[in-house]
This record gives structure tokens, C-alpha cells and sequence, in this order.
């Protein structure tokens, strides 16, 4: 608990009024009381402001015209970070009061929102280089404007006890600077200076030597560990990739200088250096001095900015572009506790430069390509996302199992949890329950819905029904589609494309080429993807050569690969049947030669999408008669080209613009009133996504893609909880 008795005295007006304002939104660890202390002074007002579980409290006293005009400032001149929601306000019986106060916080029911961790801000980073400042070189610097948050909030309300920085009392240069109104720390919860703060576990010189000799360091940052290392160092880049068992799939840079390694426009370059700071996919450029094991076979590199201190002193000391990859193996959730990292980590680092602060929360970083979300985590959560239809009991929604996400309702509000990682693994479902815990804890919610997929081999799905509240089974593609449309504050009526590689069908088959009409709360199957058998199971969506095969086989066409006879047998006993969109194009990939098998989900049709590129062709013609989009149709032609020796770049193309037009075709069939949206992981291919758009405008549909949640897995919760609001909610 915070007493501030910070005195800002006024004249009584002669005739004065007194109101109680209760202030919503993200409104606590934004600096927003020292913004209320600020106006209250500069409208001599008095009273008092303080936070609760629910937000901020105002009593302001003064003459009428001046509260009226304290109130609208209120939200047109809020701090940058916080979001304004006025609730209640109520005149009051005038008390006298000659000052205006922050008063201690108070505990209550509910709980306020906690605002997502900010870069490092430009004031900031003005005095970490600034030899005369105190704070020169102090790798844990922030203000009222940035710094951690998410990732140090054990409770609420947002005050420091209620931080992991609890446990670093405050020096007196830094008490003061809390206390004044007029310092832009005044009640920056994570102060912290060399005297008195968090300190490094190694000397940073040591570390940039390190670095600079080839060395691979697990550095602690924000929301878990990063391995970080030379990214210009091809001996350096593949020791990292041996050791983290990730054979193909690229690693993150992070550079002070992201015009030397990526062709940037307008809108990319905003994303990157937005307070989010993401990871933004972007084009390689020829000349960047960047190793090629960083992103094999792939013109597109990851880059970030620097976002913390620590990570502005290592890049800038190290003068070299770093690999800054998540710190764990393959696709197990990020390490953030100091002794897990140490063990699971140790064998992948040279060395470990890691820090005293301890991190409450996981939260691994943020991936966008063009303006289209790929992994929201850290500087987007926990910031809410829009229920169109409000929540009238709190629900959890589990999500699916790759890219895992959960998300809880309060009200109006969804609130989805950082990404998780692939809950295939022990390590994830620990991570998934504890999380899960962690945020039902902070925002006081006790879940009497559990919303979840119908696999039920997902671990999420066991997770959910044994739990003891009333369950809410949600269609995967449904899902998909009911995020997207979610995030828009639409609840349909709408048609829906989703394309991804495989969910649960509730005919026992798997989905995953749709076009569904639906609302929130219900679907109905309009059309879809052929069912083709996947030889093998799983196998085959790692061997994407056994669904080219399967497709020739439709598409009455001659199989190549001498391992297929012996393959086939298999279709009697484990050859599931799937309309998956994404194995459609693992069979184009693999046909067109690009890999017979892969090392990551999806990468067959990043490569497609590669090929194809902005090369123009027009589309194949594809079956659509009663809703049964026929990709072997697809198959047929690109085989057929093939044989004739036409240009891969083309039959790419081609099939793009086959998908795409067979989508409009099947649109326009089933016909609709309202928008169409785009979802599931295959919109990740951009290609796709801009032609099937183009040809839907074309027809005069109006059509929404995904904004603010990802179209892959991790945007799942989030449907699955507008699903189950809609449905409880009728
Ligand atoms: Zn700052
Ligand atoms: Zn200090
Ligand atoms: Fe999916």
C-alpha cells in the first residue's frame, strides 16, 4: 500500500461543488494519478485520487465550471498509455478540502486491468547515455511512460508491493523523485537506480566479449530468456540451431539498424518501432550482413528493435545485429524462472547474464507481417479485445493445441493470455495450468463456463471437462471464425472462409477447408475441401509427399515416389480423411519439388507462397458443383503443366489464384447478406489472402481478416469465448 501525502494547496472557491468520479480502462501503471494530480493543480481544484481493484477514484471539489472542464481533460488529455472508461459520477456533499492528494490504494472486489509491458521511451534512453546522468548505463531504467508492468504484476491494485520490484527498497534519490508531482517518476511503480535497483548477475563487458568472441548467452529480459548470439556468424547461428534441435525454422534478430537487413514501407517501419515493439517479418535485403542459417531457404527475416535498457547497451556495445530467439527447445513454452532456465537452458549457453528482478508472468514476443498478427504476446497483453456479445457469466476458453492461448471473460471484455507454445508436451500443459491460475488470480474471475475444442485427445479439451463447471464445445473452424469476427464487434450473420490444416469435424473426419455461414453462437457448413485420406496420420503432415501422392491419386494421375506403393497400404488402416487447406498445399510444395518433408508446421506453404510470389497467372479451374471444392481438380493442373515443362513460379501462381477463385465461386453460391471473414492459419500466406480478398470485393462481399488476433491457433480462445458468450447469452 502506497500513503502519499503529496499537498498541492488551493484557494476555496466561494461556492464550491464536489463530485466522485470512478475511472475504468487501463488507467493504473500509466501514470495516470500523477496526470490527475497535475490537472487537479493546474485547475486548483481539491480533493483526491487514489487506486482501487477497480480502477481509479476521483473526488475533486472546486467551483462547477472548473470540475466540468477537470472532467472532460480527463480523457482528452490522459498519459498516452492508459485507456479512459468513465464510469459513475456522482455530486457530493462539498468537504472543505484545501489540497488535492494521492491517497493510498484500497483494496476491494474485482480487478483492475494491468497495462502491457512498454518499451524503453525516448526520455529514458536519453539518460542512459548520458555520462552526467545518475542513471548512466543502468540497464534497469523506466519512468511513469515505460518499463515492465505485465511481466512484474503480482496483484492488484498496481503499486510496488504488489510487484516483483517489492523486494528492492528504494534509495532516497529515488523515493524523491516518486513523491514529486513534478518528476516524470512520480509513482513509476518499478523505479529503480544503480544504488538501489536490480543488478546485472555479470559484469556487462563481460558479456558483450562474449558475444563478440562467438559465444551463445541466455540473456533474462522482459516477459523469459533469450538466446542471443553474433547473428553475422554462420559457424556461430548453426551451433545455435544444433543445440536447440530447430533444424529450418528462422530465428528473430534484434538491431539497432533494421534498414541494413530488411526493405522496410511505411506501415512496417511504424509497426517495428511502435511501444509494442514486435518482431516484424520483412523482406531480407540482398546485401544484409546476416548469417544464412538465421532464416534458411527464406527472404523474409524477423527483425525487432531493442526494447528493454539491458537490450539497448548489449546491442549498442556489441555493435552487431543479434540473434534473439526465445529461450527454450523447439516449440516448449519460453523459460522465465531463473532455476528452470538455468536447467533447460544450460545446455544450449555459453553463459548466462541475467538479472536479480524477477519475472511474475511469461510472455514471449510479438510477431506481425504486414499488418496482420502472427504471435500476440508481450506489449499487446493484456490489453482486452471486444466481446460483441457480453459475457453474462465469466467464462475461461482453452484453445486448441499448437500455438496455445487461453482467454477469460469479464463482461464485455476478453482478455487473451500471451502465447504458449504447443501443448504437446508435459513442459507446455505445466505452463498452460499454471498461467491459467495465474491470471484467473489477477482478474478475480471464477470461471463458470469452460469453453473448448471437440478433439478430444487436445490436452486442453481433458483440461476443461474435467473441471467442474458447465462446459461449452466449440467447432474449431467455428472458432476461428467467431475471432474473427469478434475482433471486428461484429456477431453476424456472416460467411466464413477458413482455411488451415486440421481441427476436429463433427463428422469424425478432420476439417479444415470451410466455408461456413454462421453467427456467433451457431454454423452451418456450406462448403468445403474435397476429403482426401492423409496416408499415414500425422506422418503425413510431416511428410508432405504423401499428400501429393494422395491428390495424384484423386486427380487420377501417376504417382512418382517409389516409397508410395508401400505407403498405400497404410490408407486401409490409418488414412484419416481430411479437407485441411494447409495439406492441399503441402501436396502443391511437395509436387512442385520444393520438399518432401518438413521440419516445421506450415513451412511447405510458405514456401508455395514464395514461389509464387507476385508472379501473375490465371487461376485453375477448380470443381465446385454442391459445395465440394475439389482440389484434386488443382493437382490435375499443376501435374499436367509440370509434365509440360511450364514455369514452377507460374503453376504456383496458378494455384493460387485457383484457391482464391473457387473461394468467390463457393461465396457467391451460398449467398449472403453479410461480410465474409478470412480466418484460420492458412491467411498467413499473403498471397492467398490478398487474391481471395480482391476476388470477394469483386462479387461486391465485404470482407474482414484478422487485425488484432492471430488467424492461426492462437486467435482460437478468443473465438471459442465470443462462441460461448453468444451462446450463454441467448
Ligand atoms: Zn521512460
Ligand atoms: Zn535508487
Ligand atoms: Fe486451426
Amino acid at each position: 500500500m502506497v500513503a502519499d501525502d503529496t499537498f498541492l494547496v488551493v484557494r476555496p472557491p466561494e461556492f464550491p461543488a464536489r463530485r466522485r468520479l470512478r475511472v475504468g480502462g487501463v488507467v493504473q501503471g500509466v501514470g495516470f494519478r500523477p496526470f490527475v494530480h497535475r490537472l487537479a493543480g493546474r485547475l486548483e481544484l481539491a480533493g483526491f485520487v487514489l487506486n482501487d481493484e477497480l480502477g481509479v477514484v476521483i473526488e475533486v471539489e472546486g467551483p462547477p465550471e472548473r470540475l466540468d472542464a477537470f472532467v472532460v481533460a480527463l480523457t482528452t488529455e490522459a498519459p498516452a498509455l492508459a485507456r479512459v472508461e468513465l464510469g459513475a459520477d456522482a455530486a457530493i456533499e462539498p468537504r472543505g478540502d484545501t489540497a488535492f492528494t494521492i491517497a493510498p490504494s484500497s483494496a476491494g472486489a474485482g480487478a483492475a486491468l494491468i497495462p502491457p509491458d512498454v518499451a524503453t521511451c525516448e526520455d529514458c534512453l536519453g539518460e542512459l547515455f548520458d555520462p552526467a546522468d545518475r542513471r548512466y548505463r543502468y540497464p534497469f531504467l523506466n519512468c511513469t511512460g515505460c518499463g515492465p508492468r505485465f511481466t512484474i504484476v503480482r496483484g492488484v491494485p498496481y503499486d510496488r508491493p504488489l510487484t516483483t520490484m517489492a523486494c528492492f527498497p528504494m534509495c532516497g534519490d529515488c523515493r524523491r523523485e516518486y513523491e514529486d508531482p513534478t518528476d516524470r517518476r512520480f509513482h513509476a511503480e518499478p523505479i529503480a537506480c544503480p544504488a538501489c535497483g536490480p543488478r546485472l548477475s555479470m559484469p556487462l563487458e563481460e558479456a558483450v566479449a562474449l558475444l563478440r568472441e562467438g559465444a551463445i548467452l541466455a540473456v533474462k529480459g522482459l516477459g523469459g530468456y533469450h538466446l542471443a548470439c553474433d547473428a553475422r556468424r554462420e559457424d556461430v547461428v548453426a551451433r545455435l540451431r544444433a543445440r536447440k534441435h530447430r533444424e529450418d525454422k528462422p530465428f528473430a534478430l534484434m538491431t539497432l539498424d533494421p534498414e541494413a537487413l530488411v526493405a522496410l514501407d511505411a506501415r512496417e517501419r511504424e509497426l517495428l518501432s511502435a511501444r509494442e515493439r514486435p518482431i516484424v517479418l520483412a523482406r531480407r535485403r540482398t546485401d544484409a550482413q546476416v548469417a544464412a542459417s538465421v532464416s534458411p531457404g527464406s527472404p523474409w527475416l524477423g527483425v525487432m528493435l531493442p526494447y528493454t535498457p539491458l537490450h539497448h547497451l548489449l546491442l549498442r556495445d556489441v555493435d552487431a545485429p543479434l540473434v534473439m530467439t526465445s529461450g527454450n527447445r523447439s516449440d516448449e513454452p519460453i523459460a522465465f524462472g531463473d532455476e528452470d532456465a538455468r536447467e533447460r537452458l544450460g545446455p544450449i549457453a555459453d553463459a548466462f547474464l541475467a538479472h536479480d528482478r524477477p519475472i511474475h508472468r511469461r510472455c514471449e514476443d510479438s510477431v506481425v507481417r504486414a499488418e496482420h498478427p502472427i504471435r500476440r504476446s508481450r506489449g499487446f497483453a493484456p490489453a482486452t479485445l471486444p466481446l460483441p456479445v457480453a459475457a453474462c457469466r465469466p467464462i475461461v476458453a482453452v484453445g486448441a493445441e499448437l500455438k496455445s492461448t487461453f482467454c477469460v471473460t469479464r463482461g464485455g471484455e476478453a482478455v487473451l493470455s500471451p502465447h504458449l507454445g504447443d501443448l504437446e508436451s508435459e513442459l507446455a500443459y505445466r505452463a498452460f495450468v499454471s498461467d491459467l491460475e495465474l491470471y484467473l488470480q489477477m482478474l478475480r474471475v471464477e470461471p463458470e463456463i469452460v469453453a473448448h475444442d471437440l478433439h478430444p485427445q487436445y490436452l486442453s479439451t481433458k483440461w476443461a471437462l474435467d473441471r467442474d463447471a458447465e462446459h461449452v464445445g466449440v467447432q474449431h473452424h467455428h472458432a476461428h471464425a467467431a475471432a474473427c469476427l469478434a475482433e471486428h464487434g461484429e456477431g453476424g450473420p456472416a460467411l466464413a472462409v477458413v482455411f488451415d490444416g486440421t481441427g476436429y469435424g463433427p463428422d469424425g473426419t478432420l476439417w479444415g477447408g470451410e466455408v461456413l455461414r454462421c453467427d456467433l453462437a451457431t454454423f452451418e457448413r456450406v462448403a468445403h475441401l474435397e476429403p482426401v485420406p492423409l496416408p499415414g496420420g500425422v506422418a503425413a503432415i510431416r511428410e508432405p509427399w504423401r499428400m501429393a501422392a494422395a491428390y495424384l491419386e484423386a486427380a487420377g494421375r501417376p504417382v512418382p515416389w517409389s516409397r508410395w506403393p508401400v505407403v498405400r497400404q497404410s490408407l486401409a488402416v490409418n488414412a484419416p480423411r481430411s479437407s485441411g487447406m494447409g495439406r492441399l498445399f503441402d501436396a502443391m510444395g511437395a509436387l512442385l519439388g520444393l520438399r518432401d518433408v518438413v521440419t516445421y508446421e506450415g513451412q511447405a506453404a510458405v514456401e508455395l507462397e514464395l514461389l509464387a510470389g507476385a508472379t501473375a497467372a490465371a487461376p485453375y479451374g477448380c470443381n465446385a458443383a454442391a459445395g465440394v471444392l475439389r482440389g484434386a481438380d488443382l493437382v490435375r493442373a499443376a501435374h499436367d503443366d509440370l509434365a509440360a515443362g511450364r514455369d514452377r513460379r507460374q503453376i504456383a501462381a496458378a494455384f493460387h489464384e485457383g484457391v482464391a477463385a473457387v473461394t468467390a465461386t463457393a461465396c457467391e453460391a451460398a449467398g449472403s447478406a453479410g461480410p465474409v471473414v478470412l480466418s484460420g492459419g492458412s491467411f498467413q500466406n499473403l498471397r492467398l489472402l490478398h487474391s481471395t480478398r480482391a476476388r470477394l470485393e469483386a462479387r461486391g462481399f465485404r470482407v474482414l481478416e484478422h487485425r488484432r488476433v492471430p488467424p492461426n491457433d492462437g486467435g482460437i480462445s478468443y473465438g471459442q469465448a465470443a462462441v460461448a458468450a453468444a451462446r450463454i447469452g441467448a
